[in-house]
């Protein structure tokens, strides 16, 4: 008989804390998962799924647009916000209820509560008023949007709120230049929405490869997306009759309907009872951990965003898998976080893995690089006649030949970039890339085509 009610309490239902608590199940643990919101986390409930259907949704416009060149006479096209949303509640929905269903098939008593650590084997249960015990501890519970505190941001929404406002706005400002701020910005003006991207910075997309930067920010503005850069918001007031007025910086001012902040996320640890159980944090204010995701007290640990590492949902449930394979399993694993395949689902998209070019030769000198580029018009937009351009690049080693990183804007780019993430893990040469046959006619074959 355990001393403890559970083998594993976790806390938070999100994509790191369910994967968890699922593999320690199996593993044949006694374990419970406390959630306060829903089920899924910020991924499936207000994040990478949502945003994803959203950013569908937005690319129709464009295509009716494309239909033309390929003979199509496509009646005004009409959208409905309101079916959007209601059809994407919908969705959903249903992935809450099968995150619900596969913790309870695993044998994860879920337990709909806020959870707060007492000590280092207490967790106390708000809405329950009553205190569990366990073994161990796994803290899961994310991050939230962080905003600015500047007089008016209270009249501001984060993406949060985006996936729920009542009406679409006609005018939109979208304050930020990192992944949610691109990617609000595209699929509102992809809405038809007159959106302003507004960013404190030279360029959008800081510590992305610099073509991949250059070519986002240019592709944005060509589809209409006004992109203030160098500015940031002073104030906002909200005028009689719920418009809204910014005020620069520079003192300039304009009106819009709606402003949504995207300045990043911070580790949502207050009130959590850290300090109460002796966990440290680290000078970013996310929870410490080591290699496999132990925080400084030998029973606690953290995976997922909270712990500030790499912030998405696939690396979370790496994390949340190699712990339960570690604590669980006696099969002891690290994330290795060095190579890491991601996509922005910008207007167009962005995949990218390994070094940007600026890395690679800060890491191998300028002299030891060699750079890869084709720029070009997708196919699709031959007879669309879209003014669109593709950008690839393949950034390689010369003493090794390996490849260090690939880097591509356009159509499919998330999809692609998964595939060369295998190549680029496995330590694939250049020579690699180009004994690989090419599959014609695509985009994807510029990358075992590139001179
Ligand atoms: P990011 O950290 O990517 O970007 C934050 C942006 O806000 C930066 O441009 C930053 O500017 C700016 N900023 C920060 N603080 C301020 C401030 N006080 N005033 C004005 N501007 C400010 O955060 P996001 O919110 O875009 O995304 C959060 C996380 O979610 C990311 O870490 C990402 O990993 C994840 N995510 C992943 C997605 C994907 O995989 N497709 C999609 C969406 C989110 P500066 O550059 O100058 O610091």
């Amino acid at each position: 008989m355990s001393a403890y009610d559970y083998d594993l309490f976790v806390i938070g239902a999100g994509s790191g804390g369910v994967r968890a608590s699922r593999m320690a199940a199996k593993y044949g643990a006694k374990v419970a998962i406390a959630e306060e919101y829903r089920v899924g986390g910020t991924c499936v409930i207000r994040g990478c799924v949502p945003k994803k259907l959203f950013v569908y949704a937005s690319h129709f416009a464009e295509s009716f647009e494309d239909a033309a060149g390929y003979g199509w006479e496509v009646p005004e096209a009409r959208f409905s916000w309101e079916k959007l949303i209601a059809n994407k509640d919908r969705e959903i929905d249903r992935l809450n209820g099968i995150y619900i269903r596969n913790l309870k098939n695993s044998g994860v008593e879920i337990i709909e509560s806020r959870a707060e650590l007492k000590d280092a084997h207490t967790v106390h249960l708000v809405q329950e008023g009553r205190d569990v015990t366990a073994d161990k501890i796994l803290i899961a519970v994310g991050a939230w949007p962080y905003l600015p505190a500047i007089p008016g941001i209270e009249h501001a929404i984060s993406s949060n709120e985006a996936f729920h406002l009542e009406t679409l706005p006609k005018e939109i400002t979208v304050v930020g230049g990192g992944y949610i701020a691109v990617e609000f910005a595209g699929i509102f003006n992809g809405l038809g929405v007159k959106t302003v991207q507004l960013y404190r910075g030279p360029k959008i997309l800081r510590g992305f490869d610099e073509d991949l930067r250059d070519t986002l920010q240019d592709e944005m503005i060509k589809k209409g997306i006004d992109v203030l850069t160098n500015t940031d918001i002073a104030e906002i007031v909200k005028l009689e009759g719920g418009r809204l007025q910014v005020i620069l910086q520079d003192g300039d001012s304009y009106e819009t309907d709606c402003v949504m902040y995207a300045t990043g996320r911070r580790p949502k640890v207050d009130g959590l009872g850290l300090e109460k159980a002796g966990v440290i944090l680290n000078k970013a204010g996310a929870i410490a951990v080591d290699a496999r995701s132990k925080t400084n007290i030998d029973n606690i640990y953290a995976v997922g965003d909270v712990t500030d590492r790499a912030n998405l949902t696939p690396v979370a449930i790496r994390e949340g898998a190699a712990f339960a394979e570690t604590v669980f399993n006696d099969n002891p694993q690290e994330v290795d976080h060095s190579i890491i395949p991601t996509a922005v689902f910008s207007h167009p998209e962005i995949g990218t893995v390994g070094m940007t070019e600026e890395e690679a030769c800060r890491a191998h000198g300028e002299d030891g690089v060699t750079i890869f580029k084709s720029t070009f018009k997708p196919m699709l937009h031959t007879l669309s006649g879209r003014d669109e351009r593709t950008l690839m690049k393949i950034i390689v080693e010369k003493k090794t030949d390996k490849v260090l990183g690939v880097h591509m804007i356009g159509p499919y780019s998330g999809e692609m970039i998964q595939t060369v993430g295998i190549a680029v893990t496995m330590g694939a040469t250049k020579a690699q890339f180009d004994a690989t046959i090419a599959v014609h006619p695509t985009a994807a074959e510029e990358l075992v085509t590139m001179k």
